[in-house]
């Protein structure tokens, strides 16, 4: 399953099992599945920084579009 941004160029997708996170590095975009989650959920929407973080932090883990894992 391919995702892509409105502006065109490709989302990168990190998640660790239960969030989801979806990173235009083009225009910045954000679009995340907080799994649930209402933490992850408001984070989302209020600190996309520590968003990065986790990513930087390897706790989101790439999701390779290419595999279907369910
Ligand atoms: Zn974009």
């Amino acid at each position: 399953m391919r995702r892509k941004c409105k502006c065109g160029k490709k989302l990168y997708g990190y998640g660790d099992g239960v969030h989801e996170v979806w990173v235009c590095y083009k225009c910045g975009r954000f679009v995340g599945n907080a799994g649930g989650d209402p933490i992850f959920a408001c984070m989302l929407q209020t600190e996309p920084h520590a968003i990065m973080d986790l990513i930087h932090e390897r706790c989101l883990k790439p999701i390779e579009s290419e595999k279907n894992g369910r």
